[in-house]
């Protein structure tokens, strides 16, 4: 790529009304970095997925005004100068990854100019179908490097991101596309993007926190604090429409021999297998959390004990069935099978009056499952409800 931007930079004429868009571009994007320099940092730090720099802003633009040379120097200035300014010292690694990105932006905004450059229809179908280019290579190209990256552990959000990733890309594609629209208009307006740039990563950041502030980041649950919060109110919904609830704890069998025998990477991989389960088998407005170390809580609204216990015999029984490949400290392959778990079962009002009640009750019930054998389901009004199959 750089051989051919040096030949293009050679070959292809450039106008003076380019080089100043040129300039105007890089001071915006050097603007912004500027503004939101913090804001970058920890953003960067608290991804979790394929990180969306927001540089599409400047490089859509780039891509249908500029000849390819100036995109290209465009690209690496920017990235070079985020490296630098925003992102140094976050993560090892770093300068072959910003290259890759580098590289990824600067053949999306190639492919945007080509797209847009093949389009004679009205400017607004120009735009539209370069954005549209531009998000396709950029998706591509981004998810194909995170899978060969790491092919074993690649899933679809892993390699493309969530719904979230995907629609903030593009909303910073449809403001670059609007700023493609005010550089041919009214340049000197196009400092105005500054701002809405800065509230849409602060606002992209703050719901990162609020997601690491409720989420158990080990099984994707609820944390204790947020499945308590949740519980509460739905006590209060229950007392003011006097209905009711059920809840269940569970607790795995004998867990600490896992930890024991493969290590605890192995066991935080049944921890994950688990809750997965406990997810699947729940409804979406269930609420679902890690209580503890290998402790599971589960509130199904509307729902008497005797559903509650045949949710939680469902659970029990595929946990039960769970194979759950991993590895051990030794870097040895193994399927982990047989674990199993012991459940709980209360419910409001009949178990208690407060969340705390109900609670206790359903953690009751473990105990009795405990001593009655473990691989059970309790009710807790002490008798075991179902024994294991
Ligand atoms: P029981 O059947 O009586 O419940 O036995 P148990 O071994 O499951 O219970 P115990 O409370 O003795 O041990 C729980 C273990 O869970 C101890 C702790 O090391 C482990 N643990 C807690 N949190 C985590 C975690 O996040 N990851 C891993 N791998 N282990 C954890
Ligand atoms: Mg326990
Ligand atoms: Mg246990």
């Amino acid at each position: 790529m750089l051989t051919w931007t040096a030949v293009s930079l050679l070959t292809v004429p450039v106008t003076l009304a380019q080089v100043g868009t040129f300039a105007l571009l890089t001071a915006l994007a050097v603007a912004q970095t500027e503004v939101s320099r913090r804001l970058e940092r920890q953003r960067r730090i608290l991804s979790n997925g394929p990180y969306i720099s927001m540089t599409s802003v400047w490089l859509l633009p780039a891509g249908l005004l500029l000849p390819a040379q100036l995109v290209a120097t465009l690209g690496c200035v920017l990235y070079v100068y985020l490296a630098f300014r925003s992102w140094s010292g976050t993560r090892p690694g770093e300068f072959h990854r910003v290259a890759a990105n580098a590289t990824t932006m600067i053949l999306s905004a190639f492919t945007a100019g080509v797209v847009g450059h093949m389009t004679l229809g009205s400017g607004v179908a120009t735009v539209t179908l370069a954005a549209l280019a531009f998000f396709t290579v950029n998706t591509a190209l981004t998810g194909l490097g995170l899978y060969l990256a790491d092919p074993k552990n690649a899933t679809p959000v892993s390699c493309l991101g969530t719904m979230d990733d995907n629609l903030l890309e593009l909303s910073t594609l449809c403001v670059g596309a609007l700023l493609v629209m005010v550089l041919n208009e009214e340049p000197l307006l196009s400092g105005l993007v500054i701002l809405p740039l800065y509230v849409l990563q602060r606002s992209v950041l703050i719901k990162r926190l609020e997601e690491l502030a409720t989420t158990d980041q080990k099984t994707q649950l609820l944390n204790a604090t947020t499945w308590q919060d949740g519980a509460q109110r739905e006590i209060s919904r229950a007392e003011r429409e006097n209905g009711s609830f059920g809840a269940m704890m569970i607790d795995l069998d004998h867990f600490k021999r896992i930890n024991d025998t493969y290590g605890h990477l192995a066991g935080d991989d049944v921890l994950k297998a688990v809750a997965a389960v406990v997810k699947q088998e729940t409804r979406a407005h269930d609420l679902v959390g890690r209580f503890g170390g290998e402790e599971f809580v589960a509130l199904l609204p509307a729902t008497s004990k005797e559903d509650a216990i045949v949710t939680a015999e469902r659970i029990r029984q595929r946990v039960s069935e769970l194979v759950i490949s991993t590895t051990t400290n030794e870097g040895e392959a193994v399927d982990i099978v047989r674990q199993t778990a012991s459940i709980g079962v209360a419910a409001y009002p009949l178990d208690g009056a407060s969340i705390e009640e109900v609670m206790a009750s359903a953690d009751a019930a473990v105990y009795a499952a405990k001593h009655g054998g473990r691989n059970r389901v309790v009710g807790s009004v002490a008798i075991p409800a179902m024994a294991a199959a």
